[in-house]
């Protein structure tokens, strides 16, 4: 391929990609207001770290947390996951320390990491490690 060609190539693409995000940027779910539950999974351990959060106040202290703010997408591999479970649907996200991806219509629609619920979502997992503590094999 031609260095010309790579460019144009690369071109159309990120026109396509774009017109593509735009169109389905209005079906992406960020409503968190009606969740009732968020169920988080962890699996970097060995032993898949899986908690739920049904407690009303928790619940409204991490989804006001969400400010979303749209961004590029970075090549970090994501092991953490929360589905927010509402009446009717839910709104799964997979993210790490940066990123807040959320799964929606067969692709995934960026945003940055709220800071907040990271801090939120560290101190569940460190409260759900103690209260479960994993037993070594071996
Ligand atoms: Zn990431």
């Amino acid at each position: 391929m031609t260095r010309r060609t790579a460019i144009i190539l690369c071109l159309w693409t990120s026109v396509v990609a774009r017109q593509h995000a735009r169109a389905e940027e209005t079906s992406v779910d960020t409503d968190f207001a009606a969740v009732n539950e968020i169920v988080f999974q962890n699996a970097l351990h060995k032993n898949k770290i899986s908690f739920s959060v049904v407690d009303r106040k928790e619940i409204e202290r991490i989804t006001k947390a969400l400010v979303l703010v749209p961004k590029e997408p970075c090549e970090c591999e994501h092991v953490e996951t929360a589905i927010f479970k509402k009446a009717k649907s839910e709104i799964f996200v997979h993210f790490c320390s940066h990123c807040f991806d959320i799964r929606h219509g067969g692709r995934n629609h960026r945003y940055k990491m709220p800071k907040p619920f990271y801090g939120q979502y560290k101190r569940l997992l460190e409260t759900h490690k103690k209260d479960n503590p994993t037993r070594r094999s071996r």
